[in-house]
């Protein structure tokens, strides 16, 4: 019989507490988007039952479903895919973070919309700090820039950086990555740019969270390991 997703989603909580013991962090410090595209809702209900409290949606019409059905009485809603223009006045409705700004012309969307709505909507930077380039995600060398426009718009309020670092099979070489965004991280943090908080890293995945939390990740998205491998 495969493994309930309760005991998937206590076996990955412990591990997540292990390596931020191992690395001498704080485990509250970090927090499980339980990443859920293509996931029926009856196992995003599993996985809150068990203690999941962060589901992280990819496709805004998905999410929008999903949302309607559970609810978000014990749940907080991300979206960490790649979000469209024309979909941030949907976006600024469901979200409670959205992780993936890396462009100008997104964040002004998602601005004017948020406005709309007397809303303020946090956002994360997504950056393509491995230079790919077929990923999304602003460059390295460009991000503080961006940071710098956005924090000029006041109905979005940046908490800090996403990425999506290559895929490998071992942990340790995505470790460099990891360790970039983070320098990137204490860069912007200098800058003390106003209205801008640079408190999360969201990078780790089910194949590698465990070293992206030794390297400070605030927020790791974790799919397979929680639902089990996707159709
Ligand atoms: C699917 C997805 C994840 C989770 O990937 P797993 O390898 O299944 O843990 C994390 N982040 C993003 C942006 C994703 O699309």
């Amino acid at each position: 019989m495969a493994e309930s997703i309760q005991s998937r989603v206590e076996r990955v909580e412990g591990r997540i507490k292990e390596a931020a013991l191992s690395s001498g962090r704080n485990p509250k410090s970090v927090k499980l988007v339980a990443a859920s595209k293509t996931v029926p809702v009856d196992d995003i209900r599993a996985g809150i039952t068990a203690g999941v409290t962060i589901v992280g949606e990819n496709y805004v019409q998905e999410a929008k479903e999903k949302i309607e059905a559970i609810g978000r009485d014990n749940v907080s809603w991300h979206f960490i895919g790649h979000l469209q223009s024309n979909k941030a006045k949907y976006a600024v409705r469901l979200f409670d973070l959205i992780h993936s700004v890396d462009s100008i012309k997104l964040a002004r969307e998602i601005d004017r919309r948020a406005r709309s709505i007397d809303r303020l909507q946090p956002i994360l930077i997504q950056v393509n700090i491995s230079g790919e380039e077929t990923k999304s995600g602003i460059d390295g060398e460009q991000a503080l820039e961006l940071v710098r426009e956005i924090s000029a718009l006041k109905n979005i309020a940046v908490r800090g950086l996403m990425t999506m670092p290559p895929y490998f099979n071992a942990p340790d070489k995505v470790r460099p990555y990891f360790r970039a965004l983070r320098s990137l991280q204490e860069l912007v943090r200098k800058e003390a740019i106003p209205n801008v908080e640079m408190t999360e890293l969201s990078m780790g995945m089910t194949g590698d969270f465990e070293a992206a939390i030794q390297e400070g990740a605030t927020l790791v998205r974790i799919g397979t390991a929680i639902f089990g491998e996707r159709k």
